[in-house]
Order: C-alpha cells, then sequence, then structure tokens
C-alpha cells in the first residue's frame, strides 16, 4: 500500500498485502507452528537476530496483518493485538513498570482499567495516582516522584465521557521524561489520532468499535515511535540495558524505534501469553474494513438522539461531548472535528424505579452490558453493574443513580428515537 493512502482506504485494503496469486481476503493462519528446513535458521529466530514466524504465542501471520492495519490507522511505527483490552493496558504499563515504580493516571477511565491500576497492579508493587481529567498541568506535575514512569488517559472515557486534553497531558509527562499513554478506543482513529497531539502510545479495547459486531474480545497497542527512550535512559532500564533473557540483547540497541513494541512480544507476550486466536483477529479485520463507514453513522446517530433527548421535558440531564452545552464541546472539537463517539449517558427526572421501567419498555433497544456496537443498546448502572451501591454510594463513585447509559448504534435514528419516545410516553 501506499504511504499516503487515505484512512478510508487504509481501513479496507491496510495491512494484508497479497502477492500474485495469493489470497486477495486476509487468510486464516488457523496454526499454533510454522515449518523449517534448517536448525540453524530456526535458532536465528529464537535469538530475535532474523525476523520469521515459528509459534503463535509469539506471532502469527493473521494477527501481524491486523495488527500493521490499526498501526497505520493510527500512524504509528508498530503494533502488536492482545486478547483484550485489559491485556492491552497492562502490557503497556507493565511494559515499562516493575515492582516499586509509579504512575500517574486520569480518574476518569474504564472500570476494570482502574481495578487493574488501582488494586491489582498495586499488589505487583507498582503504585497508581488518579488525578482529576480536568486537573491543571501543575495539580498533574505535583502527582509526579522520582519513580514515575508514565501518563496515563483515555481520549473519551468510559463510561463518563470526559474528554482528555491530551496536549496538555503530554507537555507534562515530557517535561518529567515520560511517555504519554492513550487508551483510545472510544474516539477511535476515525475520529482522533492521539500521535498527532503527542501522545507516545495508544491502547484500545477493539471489543467496541474497531470489531464493532459485538463478536469478538481483543485489544491493541500501538508505538508512535516518538519517544526517546535513550534520552531517559536511567528511567527505562529495561528498554536500554542488556535482556538476561534474550543473550544481553538490549531493545533501544536493536530496534531503534521498535524498541517498546518489540520488547512487549518479545518478553511480555512470551511470558505472559495474552494473545488473541487469529479466527477473532480475521474477524476484527472484517470489522475495520468499515469503521470509516460506521464510526460517522455512530457519531451522526448520537448527536440526533443526544439533542431530543435535551429537549425532552422528562429528561432532566444528557452528557454527550458533541453537545454545545457540553463542557468539553470546545475542546472535542478541536482533537475530534469529525465527531466524538456513539455513547450517551443521561438522566431521568423521577426514582431509580422509573428508570428500570423506562428500559424495560424499550423494544428493539437492548439491555446488554457493553457499548459501541452496531445494535443500540443501554445500560442501567444503579440497578446492573453497581447494583450493590446506595444512591449516595453511587454519587461518590460518580456514576449518579438516575444515569442512563446509551450507546447509539448504527440503525435508523428516526427508529431509535420512536423507542425511546414510546418508553418514555
Ligand atoms: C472495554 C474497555 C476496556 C477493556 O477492554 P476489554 O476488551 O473488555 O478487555 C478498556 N478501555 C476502555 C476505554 C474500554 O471501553
Amino acid at each position: 500500500m501506499d504511504k499516503k493512502h487515505n484512512l478510508g482506504t487504509v481501513c479496507v485494503q491496510g495491512g494484508w498485502q497479497p502477492g500474485n496469486g495469493e489470497a486477495r481476503v486476509l487468510p486464516i493462519f488457523q496454526s499454533t507452528t510454522f515449518k523449517y528446513s534448517s536448525s540453524e535458521q530456526m535458532a536465528k529466530l529464537f535469538d530475535l537476530e532474523e525476523s520469521g514466524y515459528f509459534y503463535t504465542r509469539l506471532a502469527n501471520p493473521t494477527n501481524d496483518a491486523v495488527a500493521a492495519k490499526i498501526a497505520r490507522l493510527e500512524g504509528g511505527v508498530g503494533a502488536i493485538l492482545t486478547s483484550s483490552g485489559q491485556a492491552a493496558n497492562f502490557y503497556a504499563v507493565f511494559n515499562l513498570c516493575e515492582a516499586g515504580d509509579h504512575f500517574v493516571c486520569s480518574s476518569a477511565i474504564y472500570g476494570g482499567t482502574f481495578n487493574l491500576f488501582g488494586v491489582t497492579m498495586k499488589r505487583m508493587g507498582i503504585e497508581c495516582t488518579f488525578i482529576s481529567p480536568t486537573a491543571s498541568e501543575e495539580e498533574i506535575a505535583a502527582a509526579f516522584r522520582p519513580n514515575t514512569k508514565l501518563l496515563f488517559g483515555e481520549t473519551i472515557s468510559n463510561p463518563s465521557l470526559d474528554v482528555l486534553d491530551i496536549e496538555k497531558f503530554a507537555r507534562v509527562a515530557h517535561e518529567h521524561g515520560v511517555p504519554l499513554i492513550v487508551d483510545n478506543t472510544f474516539a477511535t482513529p476515525i475520529n482522533c489520532r492521539p500521535f498527532e497531539w503527542g501522545a507516545d502510545i495508544v491502547t484500545h479495547s477493539t471489543t467496541k468499535y474497531m470489531d464493532g459486531h459485538a463478536t469478538s474480545v481483543g485489544g491493541a497497542i500501538v508505538d508512535s515511535g516518538n519517544f526517546d527512550w535513550e534520552a531517559h535512559a536511567e528511567k527505562f532500564p529495561g528498554l536500554t540495558t542488556p535482556d538476561e533473557s534474550y543473550h544481553g540483547l538490549t531493545y533501544t540497541k536493536a530496534f531503534g524505534k521498535n524498541a517498546f513494541i518489540t520488547k512487549a512480544t518479545a518478553q511480555l507476550m512470551r511470558d505472559l501469553g495474552s494473545i488473541p486466536s487469529p479466527h477473532n483477529s480475521f474477524l476484527l479485520n472484517l470489522g475495520l474494513e468499515s469503521l470509516h463507514l460506521r464510526v460517522p453513522r455512530h457519531c451522526e446517530n448520537a448527536l440526533k438522539v443526544a439533542q431530543w433527548l435535551e429537549k425532552h421535558p422528562k429528561v432532566g440531564w444528557v452528557n454527550y461531548p458533541g453537545l454545545e452545552s457540553n463542557k468539553y464541546h470546545e475542546l472535542a472539537k478541536k482533537l475530534m472535528p469529525d465527531g466524538t463517539c456513539g455513547v450517551i449517558s443521561f438522566g431521568l427526572k423521577g426514582t431509580r424505579q422509573e428508570a428500570t421501567e423506562f428500559m424495560d419498555r424499550l423494544k428493539f433497544i437492548a439491555i446488554v452490558t457493553h457499548v459501541a456496537d452496531a445494535r443500540t443498546c443501554v445500560l442501567h448502572p444503579a440497578s446492573h453493574t453497581h447494583r450493590q451501591l446506595s444512591d449516595e454510594q453511587l454519587r461518590e463513585a460518580g456514576v449518579p443513580a438516575d444515569l442512563v447509559r446509551l450507546s447509539v448504534g448504527i440503525e435508523d435514528s428516526a427508529d431509535i428515537i420512536a423507542d425511546l419516545q414510546q418508553a418514555l410516553s
């Protein structure tokens, strides 16, 4: 593929580049292993002296083709796929931090990531300080320590829909000699490419819009290749000093701009093994082929629904960064001029019970624990994911009892609004 091709062309044709007489469509290399006839060649692969396939936990042609497409979409130098978004965020952080290290993170992030960073990684000796998504540069800087290794945030947070000021976060990270990692799941590279605003590493839960059809859990990590690890060598010994498990190879010296992503594969994937099945990567690739068509439709529908909800007398409030009334509207317009995402949160005037009744009356809008796929769906955290909490505790968790999360799909917007209308009346 040509370097100058636009995103829509990369969505359809990026990644798999068939040679003469080869399958036009990305094949599923459903094989754990790959054949060699010389033992010397195999030895070179093990020493990372030559590139090639030998075992699917380390690399697989189907997975690699899809990772290459995602790297192109984000404008990065390399990417790897993981078995879930959780694994992607864990690897991205663990590739830079070890026991005794610290990192700083916006508190407006996905609940699963919040628990991974605040509880599980703490058990591994890695500490995380959470800061407000609207913290000033001084407030962000105040959370840094001598052992801080990175800064983390989500472009548009799930489910609170806070928009990250990527330029500001990148500036503070770089002033402290560390990279900014951005989870770009909700915006997707169609709406925002965080590297253009200074982020160094991007992660995804491909489970959401990238797959887009709710078929496969998956994740991705993309490296911009822009962060100069050698310039801050003392902070990142894992990248800048010899890896004994690879006969003393130093990632920055051997792989240059690909040091980060090569270490994530060669070391973390080798030892921890959260790879996607090649079959799931094939399905993810089919989703990516229409990402540039689906994302604008999600945004167009969500804006219409959000504007309609805002005017409805039974609706107390609507949170959607695409609305002019939203506190992030200006920032969203700058980072995402073509639209934000398809997820809206809103509150009904009335009780928790009435919110439940509203949802039960919906017809084709289904109640599911998922967001960001083709079918419109709804979730009431107070009755589902957070049902053990009192109204008071819900407020403290930033999930008020009346909050309804609506993931607007790509059906006809008039039908989505009609379904909401009949349930509200
Ligand atoms: C869903 C989600 C995750 C976790 O991804 P899984 O694929 O469910 O493991 C991480 N970050 C964000 C922003 C998400 O929405």
